[in-house]
This record gives C-alpha cells, structure tokens and sequence, in this order.
C-alpha cells in the first residue's frame, strides 16, 4: 500500500511538484488527516462489491482511500488542472476512473450505467464536497432517479445541521424536508479546521444520507408538496396561512372553509411553517392539491 496523500508534508509535496494553486472558486479546500478519510469511509460502509461515485477528487486523498475499500471508484473533478496529477498520485490503483467533468452537468445516471455496469449492489456517493456548491449538488442528486443507496458527505456544519434538522428547531426549512423526504439523515461527527488545505472559513460536519424505501408520508403530487413546503418558509416569522395566501392568493376568500377543514385534519394554519412535520405537510399540501382543483 502506497504511502498516503492525506499527511501535510505529502500533500506539500504533490502540490509541489505540479506547482499547483488552490482556486477559491472552486472551494478546494484538501483532506490532510488520514484518521478523517477513515472515519468518512467507516461511516459510508463500504466493502469490495461496493461502487462508489466521488464529487472533487483534488490530488485524490479520499480517493485512495475509496480505493482500497470499495470495488471501483468513479469520481468527477471538474478541474483540468488536476488531471495531470491524479493519474501519478493515484497510480497504485486500478479501480479508480477519473472523468473531468462538472458534476452539475453531466448525465450521472448515463456515467453509472457506462462505467459501473457490472456492480452487484447500488452505488454509494462519497464526497468531500466543494462548499461553494452543496446543496444543488445534493438536490441533483436526490432528484435524478439514480441506483443510490446512500450519501456520505463532509460539508459546512452549518448545511448538515439545516439537512438533519427536526421540526421547531431554528436550522429547520425547506431544505430539511427536501432531503428528508427521499433520505434517512444522521449528523455523524463534527470535524475541525485543522484537518484541511486550506483552512475554510466555516466549522465541517460528516453527514450519512440513507435512501429511504418509502416516504415518510404518501404525497399525492411530490411537485405541489415542494412548493407548499417552500411557500410555508417564504416568510418565517408568519402564520402558515400567510405565507400560503402570498403564494396562492386565489385561497384568500375561502379562509374560513380551508380554515376549518385543516382543523379536521389536525392542521391549525396560525401555526408557523417551521412547527409542521413531513407527514404534516403532506396532510396539507393533499388537501389543499384536491380543494385548489375543485
Ligand atoms: N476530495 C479532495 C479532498 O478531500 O482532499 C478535494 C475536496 S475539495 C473540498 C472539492 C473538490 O471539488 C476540488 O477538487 C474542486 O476542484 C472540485 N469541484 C469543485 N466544483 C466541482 C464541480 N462542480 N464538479 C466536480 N468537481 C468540482
């Protein structure tokens, strides 16, 4: 086994060698801490029948160690630069393919498809992720209908936070519910400052997303619910019935008749938005789908 990428002085070295600048923009911001990548692939439980998907393999410090635990590894780096560098660092493995591609832009479901055509299991994502794209890289994710069991990922701590949140909690939204709905989520551990290449500006958390093999509620138009979840957060400090009216001022002279029916149905609209569960939102959004048609 090769010696790891994940100390300073190696990654020093690497960086070195190729005159390599971090871009900013990019939010490259390097693993230095080989205890971390083994905590993060720990957490991923992965094992040699196992593919896994990377996002950013910079000079591939996580993914040496994706390697050595799965069967292949794909990983999509969306800077030229690093092409040149990651086939010498990586070179001890032959499981690993590196494709130079924005993640945002390329047919994920086609690359699984032509490159990992032989797996046995669904795919696992694993990544360190760029912060300056977080969420619509996991939004991609989740939307596209891909063969992926779960999704491990080092993030600010601020997103995990605002992923796993719970009902009436401060860090509780749109975007909790978004993820929520398709995935199990679970803060793993807080990671410091120290453990990166840069140092980013913002605390880090590992955070584990387990697809779901069913919602936590039976939505009728998953559409219609996200928009309700969304419209339900537009203003926080509001009632429920505010924020539904802005977004579909059409209910404002029928408060009375929606007002009672969503008592019925256990659903006070001078709640706030950030006090209703997903099986709350989705009495709602069921109801107010079948009354708005009517
Ligand atoms: N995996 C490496 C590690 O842990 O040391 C690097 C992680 S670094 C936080 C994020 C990586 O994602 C960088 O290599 C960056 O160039 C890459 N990246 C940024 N935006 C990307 C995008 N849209 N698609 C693919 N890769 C991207």
């Amino acid at each position: 086994m090769s010696k790891d990428i994940a100390t300073p002085g190696r990654t020093k070295e690497i960086l070195k060698k190729y005159d390599f600048l971090f871009k900013k923009s990019l939010g490259q911001n390097f693993l230095i801490d080989s205890n971390i990548l083994r905590r993060i692939t720990e957490t991923a439980e992965l094992d040699k029948e196992t593919d896994v998907i990377e996002i950013g393999p910079g000079i591939g410090a996580l993914t040496e160690h994706l390697a050595r635990t799965s069967r292949r590894v794909l990983a999509f780096e969306i800077d030229q630069r690093l092409m040149a560098i990651l086939p010498d660092t990586l070179a001890a493995y032959d499981n690993v393919d590196i494709v130079n591609e924005d993640i945002l832009k390329v047919d994920v479901g086609a690359m699984i498809e032509a490159n990992l055509a032989e797996r046995t299991k669904p795919v696992k994502v694993v990544a360190n992720l760029p912060y300056y794209v977080t969420t619509p890289i996991i939004l991609q994710l989740l939307h596209e209908d891909l063969p992926v069991s779960s999704m491990t990922f080092m993030l600010q701590k601020e997103v995990a936070d605002r992923i796993s949140a719970k009902p009436s909690t401060k860090a509780y939204g749109s975007l909790s519910i978004a993820i929520q709905y398709y995935m199990e989520t679970e803060l793993s551990f807080i990671v410091p400052k120290t453990v990166f290449m840069p140092q980013p500006n913002v605390d880090s958390a590992i955070i584990h997303l387990k697809r779901r093999e069913e919602p936590p509620a039976k939505v009728n138009d998953v559409d219609f619910f996200f928009d309700i979840t969304r419209s339900a957060f537009a203003q926080r400090r509001k009632t429920l019935w505010n924020n539904l009216v802005n977004r579909f001022p059409e209910l404002k002279p029928q408060k009375e008749e929606v007002e009672g029916k969503l008592a019925e149905l256990g659903i006070d609209v001078k709640r706030r938005g950030e006090t209703l569960s997903i099986p709350e939102f989705a009495t709602l959004s069921n109801f107010l789908g079948g009354f708005m048609r009517n």
